[in-house]
């Protein structure tokens, strides 16, 4: 460490991203889609490669109009962002400090700790219900701004959204992280004709097979995208690239692959929830593109363990109440099939 190095970075906990191997294994462990980018992104992508000589429109302009277009919403209403973390960080960046904290569930995106410490805003979390599902009434009735994930992070469990207008009736902000909505959840966009307070966080790396390109946005009320802005702005105003912002706009038009992937994606969890739970694991009912699940025998560090020298990777949280637990994404049902057949060799004991 320099002597250079600001005070407030010394202990920082970063966050940690999910393992990143080139190769070698099945790779299930940081939800993303199996399958590859749609045609029609890879074609305006390999377009805008010959005008990468140029600066990208600072507002998107051709983005924000498609992802207006398709929710039903104005451009007005659009910020587009590197990756959903860049929005969830433009978020904490305009509306949270000392003063101003964001209440999340103890067990969510770990992230949300992470900007909350880097704008110096106090970490304030409520437990999740027995079940592993969001406790609403404590977001209902605290004062706070608020931010989960709908279906959450590591659990897969949704929130109805009947239960997040009963928060929005308070003058706070709701963010609704909906990275995993279009597994099988309900999105709160409905709401935003009713609420300005409401933000809903997205992103292409799940359901679009973009996580490589970095590309998420935030849709909320005109004046909260304006603020947001302000931040984007004062930070990085040409935020999302020419060939990213291409590829976004080639993978939201090409309606019928998104809808194939992510039927593929549902029938593959269907199946392994299935599957697993005749092995005897037991199962967090999820609408997202993973599942946690836990062996009655086995802790869950030792599970990934046993997994990964079969070649299959998942991820495993050393947090609290995720200790027991490993969370698998679900990849194609080929995939799905050998994450299966290895979880019955470590459970009957088979040597490799
Ligand atoms: N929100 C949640 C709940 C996530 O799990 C993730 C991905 N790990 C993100 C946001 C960020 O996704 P990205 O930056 O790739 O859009």
């Amino acid at each position: 460490m320099t002597k250079f190095l600001l005070d407030k970075y010394k202990g920082f906990e970063p966050y940690v991203p999910g393992e990143q191997p080139q190769g070698g294994y099945i790779k299930l462990n940081t939800n993303e889609s199996p399958f590859p980018p749609s045609e029609t992104a890879r074609k305006l992508y390999t377009a805008a490669f010959d005008r990468l000589n140029l600066y990208n429109d600072p507002e998107n302009t051709a983005l924000c109009k498609v992802i207006a277009d398709r929710y039903g919403v104005s451009p007005e209403n659009v910020l587009v962002t590197n990756g959903s973390d860049e929005a969830l960080a433009f978020i904490y960046m305009a509306y949270a400090d000392e003063t101003h904290p964001f209440v999340a569930p103890e067990i969510s995106y770990g992230f949300y700790p992470v900007f909350s410490a880097l704008v110096g805003a106090e970490k304030k979390t409520f437990p999740l219900k027995s079940d592993y599902y969001i406790d609403e009434a404590a977001f209902i009735n605290c004062d706070d701004n608020v931010i989960f994930a709908n279906p959450n992070a590591q659990t897969g469990t949704f929130m109805p959204i009947g239960q997040i207008a009963e928060m929005l009736k308070k003058p706070r902000l709701v963010v609704v992280d909906e990275a995993y909505v279009d597994f099988g959840a309900e999105s709160a966009l409905p709401l935003l004709k009713e609420y300005d307070n409401l933000i809903i966080v997205r992103t292409l790396s799940k359901s679009r097979s973009l996580a490589g390109g970095r590309i998420g946005f935030a849709i909320a009320a005109k004046e909260i995208v304006s603020e947001l802005k302000l931040v984007k702005y004062s930070f990085n105003p040409y935020n999302l690239g020419r060939a990213a912002e291409a590829a976004a706009i080639g993978a939201i038009q090409d309606e019928e692959y998104f809808r194939k992937c992510t039927a593929a994606v549902i029938g593959a969890r269907e199946y392994t929830e299935q599957a697993a739970k005749a092995l005897g694991m037991t199962v967090i009912d999820s609408r997202a593109n993973f599942l946690l699940m836990k062996c009655p025998t086995m802790d869950g560090g030792e599970l990934k363990a046993e997994l990964m020298r079969r070649g299959v990777l998942v991820r495993h949280f050393s947090t609290p109440g995720l200790s027991e637990y490993i969370r698998v994404t679900i990849g194609s049902m080929e995939q799905m099939k050998t994450f299966i057949q290895e979880l019955k060799n470590i459970i009957s004991g088979a040597r490799i």
